[in-house]
């Protein structure tokens, strides 16, 4: 709660249902106060569309290993802000878990192994290449099918239409992702869309947007008129209209086009945020 406030977060109690995981075997109960409104735990929840219950450890935590983190753990890649060696060696290591999780999240059992040089000494990674990254045909055919059935698969299919090329994304030279850019990538995230999917929201269009438009993370991002001003930011940024086709390699092509990109998210994220806690639960007459 603490860290929620520290980064502009709050909860709705009339929202809001608890379940407590705990490694003793006798059923405990935890009592929540928000606001001077107190949420008792219960012996079982949905969250984010999967079933969370209190059966010991393992049980809690792997009810909570669900498609929306799959995608978000896809998403968030590798963080380049380490040394060079290091850096080869943890982007690899990264390429290979990012494509076990997306096995994962794709329903394939996806076999991904290890190969390459490694110095004894250090543990790094050693470039073989001439002046330049080593290629290690392993890990490259590895990626190659990954990409075949990233595009084949009916599944994450808005984050596919975001960032289709694997490669592109895996080989960012820059650009980490946070709590609020993770919400636009996955769609999984403060949209009434999403929300609604969940029973967590009375409807799933624009509270603003004339028509029955929905609200999900394509039309804040490229059409919600709330947000107008400030998508007109990152297109001068970007100095061409954005996209869903166009928006990642932007991205990618320019550490200042990430930070606009972030910025946005992080702000727009939080406006819906507030919006979502002043409108009355589903449940609400
Ligand atoms: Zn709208």
């Amino acid at each position: 709660m603490r860290w929620m406030s520290s980064v502009g977060l709050s909860l709705a109690a009339q929202k809001t249902e608890a379940v407590l995981i705990s490694s003793r075997k006798i059923v405990e109960t935890a009592t929540i106060l928000i606001d001077g409104n107190t949420v008792q735990s219960k012996r079982a929840i949905r969250y984010l569309g999967d079933h969370a219950e209190h059966e010991g450890p393992q049980a809690g935590v792997q009810e909570a290993a669900n498609d929306s983190q799959q995608v978000d753990h896809f998403i968030r890649g590798p963080d380049l802000g380490t040394s060079h060696e290091r850096r080869q060696l943890y982007k690899r290591n990264q390429i290979i878990a990012l494509a076990k999780r997306a096995a994962n999240l794709l329903g394939f059992s996806h076999s991904i192994r290890r190969s390459g040089t490694c110095d004894r000494r250090s543990g790094a990674y050693r470039p073989t290449g001439k002046g330049g990254a080593a290629r290690d045909p392993t890990l490259e055919a590895s990626i190659d099918l990954w990409q075949a059935r990233w595009d084949a698969s009916d599944k994450g299919r808005w984050t596919h239409r975001l960032i289709p090329n694997i490669r592109k994304w895996t080989e960012r030279p820059h650009g980490t992702v946070n709590f609020y850019l993770t919400q636009f990538l996955s769609g999984h995230g403060c949209f009434r869309q999403y929300l609604h999917r969940f029973g967590h929201d009375s409807s799933q269009c624009c509270p603003i947007c004339p028509g029955e438009i929905v609200e999900d993370a394509l039309h804040i991002l490229f059409a919600c008129s709330r947000f107008d001003n400030g998508r007109r930011a990152l297109e001068r940024e970007a100095n061409v209209e954005i996209c869903a086709e166009n928006l990642v390699d932007l991205m990618v092509a320019r550490k200042s086009m990430w930070e606009a990109v972030n910025s946005f998210a992080a702000s727009t994220i939080r406006e819906l945020r507030l919006a979502e806690r002043g409108r009355p639960g589903p449940g609400a007459a």
